[in-house]
């Protein structure tokens, strides 16, 4: 019996009276837990042991759907000791600033010694914020945990790993690549709910001078390209927007996302939420496939991590290659067609 499983069993009164633990910062939508916030949560329970043992949620919104989030999440994982939530319309939308001030707060009362989100678009605009508050520094893009206070992350586009011990003082604030964290390894839906309490925003002081102007989002039947088990990407060879549409096509097929490099986005081939890579989306789906991708450091670092990459090039010596399980060189104008019409349905 592991340390790990002791605390993951032990009865929830046992929590309240310990005081270093783990933050979890998550995000919520329509009553449910994101799913890299899931991941956070894993990656979280990963840094429980006798020095650090219980882990908290934090919830912000306001409504019903905070409240419904809050109770899901207070069962969705063994580890989960509490669920904090801040019911207020300073957090009807996701802005950094009132967020960085919650995080500060909660933490002013709660001590925790780390502080964990995800790398999404949502942690990396909140976590930097609160820790220039809290003033200490930020680990970003977490792939794996050591030690409590050892992590690995990627350097150089990925193409080096840096481990890094952390020196500095409570909180040790970490964002987490979620592909590195999948969560559904301990997920147990008759876990016994956790606490939810209520944060105290008695002391929250005045709202900051951001206000929230819009949001506008893509709405698509696609799979998410972040969580999709398959990602069919395009490259530039594609030359149009409207040949594209062939790469959406096998897509469809299949039941996959569309993934495009940043030459076929800058092209204007497609959207720029669809661009994979450093500067891009993180994936690593269970099936990439890339078509007419010359392969580049900037791409590979947010593809390398697929379980089986499949590359479609014409260019035998094309570097995708060589991060390719399996590789066909030919023409994708061919071979795309030569699919969709033998490919079985999803
Ligand atoms: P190309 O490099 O032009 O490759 C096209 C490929 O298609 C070639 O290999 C060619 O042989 C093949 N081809 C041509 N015709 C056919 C055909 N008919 N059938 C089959 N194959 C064919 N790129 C990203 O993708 N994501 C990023 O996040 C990203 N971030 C970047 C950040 C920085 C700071 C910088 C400097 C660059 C970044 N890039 C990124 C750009 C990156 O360096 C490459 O320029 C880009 O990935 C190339 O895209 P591509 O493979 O579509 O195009």
């Amino acid at each position: 019996i592991t340390l790990r499983h002791l605390i993951a069993h032990a009865p929830r009164s046992i929590y309240s009276c310990r005081h270093l633990g783990t933050l979890v910062i998550a995000e919520h939508e329509g009553g449910s837990l994101s799913g890299t916030s899931l991941s956070s949560i894993e990656a979280a329970s990963k840094l429980l042991c006798k020095d650090n043992n219980s882990l908290s949620l934090l919830l912000a919104g306001t409504g019903p759907s905070l409240q419904e989030a809050a109770t899901n999440a207070a069962s969705c994982h063994p580890c989960i000791s509490q669920v904090l939530v801040a019911d207020s319309d300073k957090f009807k939308h996701t802005l950094a600033e009132p967020w960085a001030k919650l995080i500060h707060l909660v933490q002013q009362k709660h001590e925790y010694s780390h502080i964990v989100t995800a790398s999404s678009s949502f942690g990396k605009n909140i976590l930097p914020r609160a820790a220039a508050l809290l003033d200490v520094s930020p680990i970003t893009d977490v792939i794996e945990i050591s030690e409590p206070r050892t992590f690995v992350r990627p350097i150089y586009a990925g193409n080096a790993l840096c481990t890094i011990r952390y020196t500095g003082s409570n909180p040790c604030m970490l964002t987490i690549r979620s592909t590195s964290f999948p969560a559904s390894a301990s997920l147990d839906s008759k876990t016994n709910a956790a606490p939810i309490h209520q944060v105290d925003l008695s002391s929250f002081g005045e709202e900051g001078s951001c206000r929230y102007v819009k949001q506008s989002k893509q709405e698509s039947e696609r799979p998410d390209l972040g969580s999709a088990r398959v990602v069919i990407t395009g490259g530039r060879a594609l030359k149009s927007a409207e040949n594209f549409k062939i790469v959406e096509k096998l897509a469809e097929k299949l039941g996959a996302a569309v993934g495009a490099t940043r030459a076929a986005v800058d092209a204007g081939y497609v959207p720029n939420e669809l661009q994979v890579g450093q500067t891009g989306k993180i994936v690593a789906p269970q099936l990439y496939m890339a078509f007419g991708v010359s392969g580049a450091i900037q791409h590979i670092a947010g593809m390398r991590d697929s379980k089986v990459i499949v590359a479609v090039n014409k260019d035998a010596d094309a570097p995708i290659f060589q991060v390719a399980d399996y590789g066909l060189v030919g023409d994708l104008f061919e071979i795309i067609p030569e699919l969709i019409e033998k490919l079985p349905e999803k």
